[in-house]
């Protein structure tokens, strides 16, 4: 990537699949020349000729023949995403149509951009640093708004920031180290060993904070995992396919049928979650159930939230309520199920008497006939919205790829540290010093991206997709 800035670069940056309007995206120094030769514009002014930060329709030529309508973003260096020219051409969504447009504008000079190109051109143009890059992927990534709430705070550099403030300490303090090694003749010392010690401890100290109480921003990528519990036949798995909209789970009248732990992704108001369903926890049938129980149990206390499923059918097992309690499960809720099969009236004492037994929230369902199905998507969002999601406002966030390099910064610190706690003069370790500061910088420059090298860009950008 490194080695290539002076190509212009092109890929289809919409999504793969058929969609209203399709995006194909040129950048660098011939992208408005070579978009140009393939565009006849409604417009006197050819594309060339177009100022920067401007639209103009027409027909973009697949083949360099055949005309479909299009309209021609033009944005000019420096004031574009990637700081070089970028056009990008929206057209009819069509893979067909993109891939020819793709195709035809390699033909006429442009390369194939690689993943996350386009960011990396920004990142290396100065535009954005590494942890901004990193916030961009994540957003593009998102799945939950959690997820997206984490990376925003990625993009904003809170860590780079502070991070950055400390390397220009070091730096200073390298800068002292020097000046020791260049006039190790004179009597005069630009810091003392003590003095440089006190610098590296403190220094080091607050890395260390930092690095402990940032949270790691891939915590968030992962969704949150929904347990349902409940005695076998409760209606676990009708539930499941129900808030899946899938038939994962096999639901028969035989309890017992669910054995080993099944999982589907669920749509709720805000973002996804993983539902498992698991065997039911009160039916000793054989051994296998029991093993299969055993594994719920252990399952409930490892999980983000955990939905209780009784059957209003039957009488509340109060050995199964009393087994819950005692578990360390995060968050619960309660689901009243098979409301389809009794009267109103039998469902709200029912739904009271669950109240009472003070496990959580009660929802009242019907698996069958979808009743109460959308309260019980809400509810369920309510209990994992938390999950990451109260402290994060104020959480500093690094990757765990900012973590590593923050640690061995603080390595190279002791080390420098160390050195400077045994000399009597600065100058009788300075180059040793000198050295280990350096390698400090050097980690702390590969979190903002100051200090790169190609192999980091690529594990960076190899997140991205194509045309990002
Ligand atoms: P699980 O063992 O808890 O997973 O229960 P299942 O989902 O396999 O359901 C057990 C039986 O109850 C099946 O015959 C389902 O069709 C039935 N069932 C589940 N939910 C409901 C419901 O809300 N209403 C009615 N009438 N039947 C249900």
């Amino acid at each position: 990537m490194l080695d290539r800035l002076d190509d212009t670069i092109v890929a289809v940056s919409s999504p793969p699949g058929y969609g209203p309007v399709g995006i194909v995206r040129l950048s660098g120094d011939d992208a408005i020349g070579i978009a140009a030769q393939v565009s006849v514009l409604h417009t006197a002014k050819p594309l060339a000729e177009q100022p920067g930060s401007t639209h103009a329709t027409g027909e973009v030529l697949l083949d360099r023949r055949l005309g479909i309508p299009a309209t021609f973003y033009l944005f000019r260096a420096p004031r574009s995403y990637t700081r070089q020219d970028i056009v990008e051409i929206h057209t009819v969504g069509s893979p067909a149509v993109l891939d020819s447009l793709r195709r035809t504008l390699i033909e006429l000079g442009a390369v194939q951009a690689l993943p996350g190109e386009f960011t990396a051109r920004a990142f290396l143009s100065g535009a954005m640093d590494l942890a901004t890059a990193e916030g961009v992927a994540g957003v593009i990534r998102a799945r939950s708004d959690t997820q997206l709430r984490a990376s925003r705070r990625m993009m904003d550099g809170v860590a780079s920031g502070r991070i950055k403030a400390i390397r220009d300490e070091l730096a200073e303090l390298l800068g002292l180290v020097e000046a020791d090694i260049d006039f190790v003749e004179e009597p005069i010392e630009f810091i003392a060993p003590g003095a440089a010690c006190e610098k590296l401890d403190s220094i080091a100290s607050r890395l260390q904070d930092l690095s402990e109480s940032a949270t790691c921003v891939e915590r968030f990528n992962i969704l949150p995992h929904i347990l349902m519990l409940g005695p076998p036949n409760a209606g676990k798995s009708s539930l499941m396919n129900r808030l899946s909209g899938t038939r994962r789970a096999i639901c028969a009248a035989a309890a017992g049928t669910t054995r080993d732990i099944l999982s589907a992704p669920i749509r709720l108001d805000r973002g996804e979650a993983i539902l498992l369903d698991a065997a039911g926890v009160d039916g000793c049938l054989d051994d296998i159930a029991t093993l299969a129980r055993e594994g719920t149990l252990a399952a409930a206390e490892r999980v983000d939230a955990v939905c209780l499923v009784f059957d209003l059918t039957a009488p509340i097992d109060a050995g199964f309520v009393e087994r819950i309690r005692r578990l360390a499960v995060p968050r619960t809720l309660v689901v009243a199920n098979k409301c389809d099969l009794v009267t109103p009236k039998r469902a709200a004492e029912a739904s009271k008497q669950l109240e009472g037994c003070g496990l959580g929230p009660v929802c009242t369902t019907s698996a069958l006939d979808g009743a109460g199905i959308d309260e019980l998507r809400r509810a369920l969002t309510e209990a994992v919205a938390e999950q990451g999601g109260t402290t994060l406002g104020e959480a500093v966030l690094i990757t765990e790829r900012q973590r590593e390099a923050v640690h061995g910064a603080v390595s190279a610190i002791a080390r420098a540290s160390a050195l400077a706690r045994s000399a009597e003069r600065t100058a009788d370790c300075a180059d040793v010093l000198a050295f280990e500061l350096r390698d400090a910088l050097d980690q702390l420059g590969a979190v903002s991206g100051d200090v790169t090298t190609e192999d980091l860009l690529g594990q960076v950008f190899a997140n991205f997709c194509i045309g990002k």
